[in-house]
């Protein structure tokens, strides 16, 4: 989890008392040095979800996370529950700007999460299930995943994620791909998503290769 006010205590001196989420200017500079590297360097993980804490997040923002493939979730126990947490715990000034997040807010319409494709929706029914196949059947073991340059297996277990290998579109699907071509381990080709992140795989990147199944276990 990359949460700002976390790492800026974690690179204050301790102090006594609860934290009231004030920091000086020195801990706020390197603390935003701090954060932007572990962003840049969760965006290149494969085996890990990252939880990225922020307040009050930009639309271009916003935007930018998205084509790294993240999925936005807003943590909103309601305006009562944060303005009690804020006058307990935050400066005064945080008062208003709660006020104006909800009065905000409340503008837009809230509605329901969208529910996610199926398979079929996603292009990745029967005939995609027939090509992995396909793709099976004439893979060699042993032959170096693209994504992470790990040997892959027909046999599960001898997987580094010890699953099953998928079928990847080496055109990916949202840049008009429609069959997929290659296989990838399960996890390296979900890493890969749309295809956007293609210049950050970890095969790229000899010093921090991928966990060897040895490793890995
Ligand atoms: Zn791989």
């Amino acid at each position: 989890m990359i949460d700002y006010d976390l790492l800026a205590n974690a690179l204050s001196a301790p102090r006594e008392g609860d934290s009231k989420h004030e920091h000086a200017k020195g801990v706020k500079a390197v603390t935003k040095a701090a954060r932007q590297a572990a962003i840049d360097k969760a965006i290149t993980l494969r085996d890990i979800d990252v939880y990225l804490i922020h307040s009050t997040p930009s639309t271009q923002l916003l935007a930018k996370y998205r084509s790294y493939g993240a999925r936005i979730v807003t943590v909103d126990p309601g305006m009562d529950v944060v303005m009690e947490r804020a006058k307990r715990l935050r400066p005064y000034w945080m008062q208003p700007v709660i006020k104006k997040w909800y009065a905000e807010r409340g503008a837009k319409t809230i509605g329901a999460p969208a529910k996610p494709l199926t398979r079929t929706q996603r292009g990745l029914g029967t005939a995609h299930d027939h090509q992995r196949t396909r793709l099976l059947v004439a893979h060699v073991d042993g032959t170096l995943c693209w994504w992470c340059n790990e040997p892959m297996y027909r046999d599960d277990a001898r997987n580094f994620d010890q699953a099953g290998l998928e079928a990847d579109h080496s055109i990916a699907r949202s840049q008009g791909g429609t069959v997929a071509d290659r296989l990838l381990h399960r996890r390296c080709n979900r890493s890969r998503q749309g295809g956007n992140r293609d210049h950050l795989r970890p095969a790229l990147e000899g010093a921090s290769a991928p966990l060897t199944t040895r490793q890995w276990l």
